[in-house]
C-alpha cells in the first residue's frame, strides 16, 4: 500500500524509494506525475504497467535544473539553453537527441529524450534528494484525464505504486508544452501554458505546429511526432459535445460585443436544446460553461439529472485549465452519460484548454448554427 504524504517530511523516503528502484508520485505546476528513475530501464517498465500505457509512448525526463541536462543529451542546442534559461523551471518540455545513459525503455524506443524541470519547491527538492533524472509521465490510467489533485492519483493508482507526495492542487492543470529542438525546425508537439506566441518570440523565429495537435493524431496519413498525442486522452467516461458558431470559429472568436452576444445564445440555445432531449431519454447531463454565460443555462435548464459547472472566466483560460481535468474526473464520479461544452478561442493559453477539450470530445465540433 502506498504512502502518502503532505509537505517536506516525505522527501527523504521518496528520494530513497527511488533510488530502490521503485515508483512516486509528485506534484508539478501542471498535473502530478509518477516518477521513477529514468536511467533505471526497470523502473520505466514499471511506470508502463502502472499506468497501462503502450510501451511506445515516451516519458518525460525531470531534472531540478538546466546543469542537470548535460549528460543525458548528445547535443545541447543554443535555443535549447535559452528556452530552458527563459521557460524553467516551468511548463516547458523541451525534446533533444539522447545520450547513451538514457535507456530506450525511458524513451519508448526514440533517440530523442523529453526534459522539464518542473515548477514545485517540494518536487524541486525531491528529485535533487534523489540524485537522479525522474522519468514521469503523469500519474494517471493512461486514457484517463490527468491527475490534478493527490485524490486522483490514487483513485487510479492505489496499490500499483509506493508513494504520494502530495502537495494540494495544481496550478495550471493541463500538461506541460512540448517543443521539438531535435531537428532543424522547433516543433510544438503539444500546446501548454507556455504559449506558441512566447515561444517564437523567444526564439525570434516561427515555430511549426505538428499537424497531428491540429488534427487530434487520429486522421489518416498525420503521424504525431509526440506519440502521446495519437492515443485517446485525457477522455471522460461521457460522450462529450464541443458547440460553437460559424462567425466565431471563422473570426477566431474576436468579436463584438453584440456578435458575442448573439453567438453566446445561439450555443446556449443549442445546448439546452440538446440537454432537454436527452433528459427526456433518461440520460445524465452535464454541461460545461463559463463565468460569462452560466446565466443562459442555470435559469432555464431544469431537472436534477443536468449538472451545469463554470469552469472559469474566458477572460483568463487559465483559471479554465485549472479546472477542466478536475470538471471531467467529477462527471464520471457522477455516472453523467453525456456532456456538452461551449469550445473557446485557440489563442494564447486557450490553444493548450481547446486542445484537451476537443481530445476529450474526440476531436469533433458541432455548430450550433
Ligand atoms: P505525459 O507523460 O502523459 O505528459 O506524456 C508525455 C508526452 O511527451 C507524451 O505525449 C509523449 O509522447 C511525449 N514525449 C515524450 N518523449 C518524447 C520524445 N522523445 N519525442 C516526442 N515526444 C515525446
Ligand atoms: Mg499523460
Amino acid at each position: 500500500m502506498e504512502t502518502i504524504v503532505k509537505g517536506m517530511d516525505g522527501i527523504e523516503e521518496a528520494a530513497t524509494i527511488i533510488q530502490r528502484g521503485g515508483l512516486v508520485a509528485f506534484p508539478t505546476e501542471t498535473v502530478y506525475g509518477l516518477g521513477g528513475n529514468a536511467l533505471d530501464p526497470d523502473a520505466s517498465r514499471k511506470i508502463y504497467a502502472a499506468k497501462g500505457r503502450p510501451s511506445d509512448n515516451p516519458l518525460i525526463v525531470h531534472v531540478s535544473c538546466i546543469e542537470e541536462v548535460e549528460p543525458l543529451v548528445s547535443a545541447f542546442p543554443k535555443e535549447a539553453r535559452l528556452l530552458m534559461e527563459t521557460f524553467w523551471p516551468g511548463p516547458l518540455t523541451i525534446i533533444l537527441p539522447k545520450a547513451e545513459i538514457v535507456p530506450h525503455e525511458t524513451t519508448g524506443g526514440l533517440d530523442t529524450v523529453a526534459l522539464r524541470c518542473p515548477e514545485n519547491r517540494l518536487t524541486l527538492r525531491f528529485i535533487k534528494a534523489s540524485g537522479v533524472p525522474i522519468a514521469g509521465p503523469s500519474a494517471n490510467t493512461s486514457g484517463k484525464p490527468s491527475p490534478t489533485e493527490a485524490e486522483h492519483v490514487l483513485h487510479d493508482l492505489s496499490g500499483k505504486i509506493d508513494m504520494i507526495l502530495d502537495d494540494g492542487p495544481v496550478g495550471i492543470g493541463v500538461e506541460s508544452t512540448i517543443i521539438d529542438l531535435s531537428g532543424d525546425t522547433p516543433t510544438l508537439l503539444r500546446p501548454g501554458a507556455v504559449t506558441l506566441e512566447e515561444l517564437s518570440e523567444t526564439l525570434g523565429r516561427e515555430v511549426v505546429v505538428d499537424p497531428a495537435i491540429i488534427a487530434g493524431g487520429v486522421s489518416e496519413g498525420v503521424h504525431p511526432k509526440a506519440p502521446g498525442m495519437k492515443y485517446r486522452h485525457y477522455a471522460p467516461n461521457a460522450k462529450m459535445a464541443l458547440v460553437t458558431t460559424k462567425l466565431l470559429k471563422d473570426k477566431d472568436y474576436v468579436v463584438t460585443e453584440e456578435e458575442r452576444r448573439i453567438a453566446d445564445e445561439k450555443v446556449a440555445a443549442c445546448i439546452r436544446t440538446m440537454v432537454e432531449e436527452d433528459i427526456a431519454k433518461g440520460l445524465r447531463v452535464g454541461v460545461i460553461c463559463c463565468a460569462e454565460t452560466v446565466a443562459r443555462y442555470q435559469a432555464k435548464v431544469h431537472g436534477s439529472d443536468v449538472d451545469i459547472r463554470v469552469i472559469g472566466s474566458r477572460q483568463k483560460p487559465l483559471s479554465m485549465t485549472h479546472e477542466l481535468f478536475r470538471i471531467l474526473r467529477e462527471f464520471d464520479m457522477d455516472g453523467v452519460d453525456q456532456i456538452y461544452a461551449e469550445s473557446y478561442s485557440d489563442r494564447g493559453v486557450g490553444f493548450a484548454l481547446m486542445n484537451r477539450m476537443r481530445k476529450a470530445a474526440g476531436m469533433t465540433e458541432l455548430l450550433a448554427d
